[in-house]
């Protein structure tokens, strides 16, 4: 390949790069555009739709039957599920309002920050046990659960198909428990997360009515960033 060649892959890429960048806005980013998103009975970001049904197929020739439990969830269904954690914590538990946000991102994120509101991620169970109680239990993942098979296949074969562990067993990791079930499909996450660690949370969050808000500070948001946000394995920094 000649000089001019090189540069000129190297310009569409560049292009093609700041292209992708520019189509993803704020309200994308936080879930409040869901114009990239395509539906199924789950909703999940297009490209991660195509690279998702590859993955189940090539599962389901190995005896593996994936079943997708939750894909892309809006702002407002976060928000939803934040406010009425923060009211019971508040309200029933007399927690304050600081003191009930540490409980809450354990598990939950602040509306807004939730990397499902990308559509790139996923969480998967297998089908054969869809019916069981209490479906994403990290203890159901590793040998002996009724999830074990899954979790090997895809610890096997989900790289393969751009599936990555998002929070994982390491005991390094800070921010969010071990979510053996969660995956990104981190050819567009990558980019989401780039663009999303560009954005000013707390003037976001304040305009919303996430309950608390008035606790989100610039320390608590520094704080959550470092360990919540990019509290992720590190194959995805
Ligand atoms: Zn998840």
């Amino acid at each position: 390949m000649n000089k001019i060649n090189l540069l000129c892959i190297l310009i569409l890429l560049l292009a093609n790069n700041l292209m992708h960048a520019q189509e993803i806005n704020t309200e994308i980013l936080i879930g409040m555009d869901d114009s990239r998103i395509v539906s199924d009975t789950i909703l999940l970001e297009k490209e991660t739709y195509s690279a998702f049904i590859k993955m189940k197929d090539a599962a389901e020739k190995d005896g593996i039957i994936i079943k997708l439990v939750s894909g892309f969830r809006d702002f407002y269904r976060q928000q939803l599920i934040w406010n009425n954690k923060y009211k019971k914590f508040t309200n029933e538990f007399s927690l304050d309002g600081p003191t009930a946000i540490k409980e809450i991102i354990r598990f939950s994120t602040i509306p807004g920050t939730s990397r499902h509101h990308w559509g790139t991620e996923i969480d998967v169970i297998d089908k054969n046990f869809e019916n069981e109680k209490d479906l994403l239990i990290s203890k159901k993942y590793e040998i002996g659960g009724i999830f074990n098979s899954l979790k090997r296949w895809m610890d096997e074969n989900s790289k393969n198909f751009g599936f990555y562990i998002v929070y994982d067993d390491d005991s390094n990791r800070p921010g969010f428990e071990y979510e053996p079930w969660h995956y990104t499909y981190k050819p567009v996450s990558d980019l989401y997360q780039r663009e999303f660690l560009k954005l000013d949370l707390k003037s976001i969050i304040s305009k919303t009515k996430v309950e608390g808000k008035e606790f989100i500070n610039d320390e608590f948001i520094k704080k959550y960033i470092d360990e919540n946000i990019m509290g992720i394995s590190s194959h995805l920094k």
